[in-house]
């Protein structure tokens, strides 16, 4: 017997993961599709009702799942959880840094309250998560981190500076850190994943501000309609990915870019 669901197979059976902002979106997809596949999964979330939710349905289906709160930018909390995983499964081997938000807006007219609350979340979380994942991961023997940056993270986007910054760094912490484990001698493999335009919640967020004048909503039909596969993507197109990365058929991969975006930046 594996410990996969009914639905899924075993492609990271035995592994234990946490994945940050595992209440919707990409996120929760990863947790699905993870937990589908075998590995026991702690979901965290700073919203705590919705990641409930989350992992009590996804326990109700047989697998092993559990949510933690958890604000990603707190290192006490990140302590914790990373406790928690082992504590719960026994170890840890793989960490999806997924939570983040979009502060979208003219750079003239942000504050640096804004700028530096999308670096505290998307940047500081995904370094603190890195840095108490990696004792956790070397317990367990092997370890693998994916980050979420985006095509944003490759090429600069409208009104999107601060977060363009936050995942040109997370793709760049992504490779060093994977240098940085191989110089060390450390089994912990690092790579990036750069969603392009994928249908979640985070869209609601970036509008109005990323818009142009007169416009009130974000249109991803439109704004995909000249990509080369025409359609915005779906958060299980992105979790396909992070379902690699976290498995032993990525283990001749580190300090990888794994681009999922219908070709937006071909
Ligand atoms: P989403 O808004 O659906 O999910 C983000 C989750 O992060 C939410 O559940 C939210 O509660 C959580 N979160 C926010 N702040 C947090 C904090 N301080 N601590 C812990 N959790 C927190 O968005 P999504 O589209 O699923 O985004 C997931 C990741 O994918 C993000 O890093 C985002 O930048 C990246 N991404 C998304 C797209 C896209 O088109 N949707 C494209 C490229 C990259």
């Amino acid at each position: 017997m594996t410990e996969s669901t009914a639905q899924g197979g075993a492609r990271v059976g035995g592994k234990v993961a946490l994945v940050t902002g595992a209440a919707s979106g990409i996120g929760l997809a990863c947790a699905q599709r993870l937990a589908a596949e075998g590995a026991a999964v702690l979901l965290t979330d700073i919203n705590e009702a919705a990641g409930r939710a989350a992992a009590d349905a996804l326990a109700q289906t047989g697998a092993r799942a559990s949510f933690a709160t958890h604000d990603v930018t707190s290192e006490p909390i990140w302590e914790q959880v990373i406790a928690l995983a082992e504590e719960r499964y026994g170890a840890l081997h793989v960490l999806v840094n997924n939570a983040g938000i979009a502060v979208a807006g003219r750079l003239v007219d942000l504050s640096l309250a804004d700028w530096q609350r999308q670096q505290a979340i998307n940047l500081d979380g995904v370094f603190l998560g890195i840095k108490h994942a990696i004792p956790a991961m070397l317990r367990a023997g092997s370890g693998s981190i994916i980050n979420l940056s985006s095509v944003a993270g490759l090429q600069g986007a409208n009104r999107l500076a601060a977060y363009c910054a936050t995942k040109g760094g997370v793709r760049l912490l992504s490779k060093a850190m994977a240098v940085e484990c191989g110089a060390e001698g450390w089994p912990i493999r690092v790579n990036s994943v750069h969603p392009g335009i994928i249908d979640t919640a985070i869209w609601g967020t970036i509008a109005p501000t990323a818009l142009e004048e007169g416009a009130n909503a974000v249109d991803l039909d439109a704004m995909t309609a000249t990509v080369p596969l025409h359609r915005p993507g779906d958060p299980g197109d992105i979790a396909n990915g992070v379902l690699f990365l976290a498995s032993d058929d990525s283990s001749y991969m580190t300090g990888s870019e794994l681009v999922i975006d219908a070709g937006l930046t071909a």
